[in-house]
């Protein structure tokens, strides 16, 4: 740890919040460049990796999408998908082949523009920079419903950040909530450990793994789905809002299809709404939103039927997907939690934003930054890795050395225009 004076502001040219992937990439860029920069990082790089993801996590996306500026993917299993400490080696070796200017442990509590630059104030005393990239990821605050305060006391709660692996969690059975990509995977987790699970389902899509020979991402990245910019898509910027598909990297990759978890004893029940004295309540939605996850899983299959046809590309026909189950028409809508034996319950229902520590005025009513491919209207103020900053793969590996450049090209022209040189002096 370097020292400061009281009261002193050390000055960089760029200053970038943040040390996960989207922060190494643009200092991947910059160092190339020789542009002095540097790298604040709150806890150590690769954070959210190491310390939030639980202990068998795998990633989704295929080793090959892990594409880091200069640093594709190198191992011998492109199409597996990497588990927790394997994406955490990926990391460390990216590091290790550029060395990039960081500096681990310093939180910024505040940024703010002073005159014509940026004022960073952090655990370690003020820096200024003339460019600052935000690369914070999107993931801040875990969202629990207010009704957790509502659990009897010797139910353990947790959030899936903090889920771990079956055997930290108390003896009993668990309820998980929210079927995004953490709470199936985490749900089966528990399953395949033999845990009894109830399962409160929401309105998440799924997609297949494979389809007709190939790993439906690979027929994605061929249909060129993941250059769509954001503004090309149905949604529009809409689709940041959306959750992910719900899908796993799990021993090779497979479907989750929560059908086949009913069968195998895993209990399901709709949206939870609530607890009343020890029991909690659910929506009376299950039916359409298994439907309608395996209709969103059905249709990307059509749009590859489609793009094999019209591209005459020899593939392999496969049957479509059958319901293996479906719900009862007296479907259960209560929990007796204490009855059941619920031990845990584990809150999957995702994460909010907090940006409220950046003092710009760059935000709309709901605290989401105004930008265009991360490059907002105070000048020099950036951000990168945000969910389809500009791509499906702005917040993930694949897309993030594309949107890295983008804001490196602007950050370089920004200084030309300043008049100052590209390699320039470290401060
Ligand atoms: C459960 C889960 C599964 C995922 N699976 C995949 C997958 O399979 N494939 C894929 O490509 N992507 C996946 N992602 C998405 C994405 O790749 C990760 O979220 C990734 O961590 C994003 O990298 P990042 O650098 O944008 O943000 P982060 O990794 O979140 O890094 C941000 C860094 O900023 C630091 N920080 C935050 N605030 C401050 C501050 N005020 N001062 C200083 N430092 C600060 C944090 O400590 C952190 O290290 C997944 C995400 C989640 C949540």
């Amino acid at each position: 740890m370097h020292t400061q004076e009281p009261g002193a502001v050390r000055h960089h040219s760029v200053i970038i919040v943040g040390g996960g992937q989207a922060g190494l990439s643009i200092s991947w860029y910059l160092k190339k460049a020789g542009i002095d920069h540097l790298v604040l990082e709150k806890h150590q790089v690769g954070h959210a990796w190491r310390n939030e993801r639980w202990d068998s996590f795998c990633l989704v996306t295929p080793n090959w999408q892990c594409n880091l500026p200069g640093y594709p993917y190198a191992g011998d299993d492109p199409y597996g998908f990497m588990k927790k400490d394997e994406i955490v080696a990926y990391l460390d070796g990216f590091v290790a082949s550029f060395q990039p200017p960081v500096r681990e442990g310093v939180t910024v509590t505040r940024l703010s523009r002073e005159a014509a630059l940026w004022r960073i104030d952090t655990s370690e005393g003020a820096y200024s920079a003339d460019q600052v990239v935000v690369a914070v990821g999107g993931y801040h605050i875990p969202v629990v419903p207010r009704a957790a305060e509502r659990l009897p006391a010797d139910i353990v709660q947790i959030h899936s950040s903090q889920y771990l692996n079956p055997q930290s969690l108390p003896e009993g059975e668990v309820l998980v909530v929210g079927t995004g990509q953490s709470g199936c995977q985490i749900a089966e987790d528990l399953h395949l450990a033999g845990r009894r699970v109830h399962l409160g389902v929401g309105d998440a899509p799924r997609v297949a793994r494979t389809y007709r020979g190939k790993d439906v991402v690979a027929w994605l990245d061929e249909m060129k789905y993941y250059d769509l910019p954001v503004d090309q898509h149905p949604l529009g910027t809409g689709v940041r809002e959306k959750t992910n598909h719900y899908v796993t990297g799990r021993d090779g990759g497979r479907d989750i299809d929560l059908r086949k978890f009913a069968l195998e004893g895993m209990q399901l029940y709709g949206k939870f709404e609530g607890i009343d004295g020890d029991v909690a309540r659910f929506g009376a939605g299950l039916k359409g939103y298994l439907d309608e996850a395996d209709a969103v899983s059905e249709s990307i299959k059509d749009s590859i039927d489609k793009f094999i046809a019209a591209n005459q590309i020899e593939a392999p026909t496969e049957a479509r997907y059958v319901p293996l189950w479906q719900p009862p028409s007296d479907q259960a809508r209560a929990l007796d939690l204490r009855a059941s034996g619920i031990a845990a319950v584990v809150w999957c229902i995702g994460f909010r934003t907090d940006f409220s520590w950046i003092n710009a005025p760059v935000f709309d009513g709901r605290g989401y930054p105004g930008h265009v491919r991360g490059v907002t209207a105070a000048e020099g103020l950036y951000f990168l890795g945000l969910p389809w900053q500009y791509t499906w793969g702005s917040g993930r590996f694949s897309g993030i050395d594309r949107d890295a450049r983008y804001l490196f090209d602007h950050i370089a022209a920004l200084r030309a225009q300043a008049g100052q040189p590209l390699m320039s002096q470290a401060a």
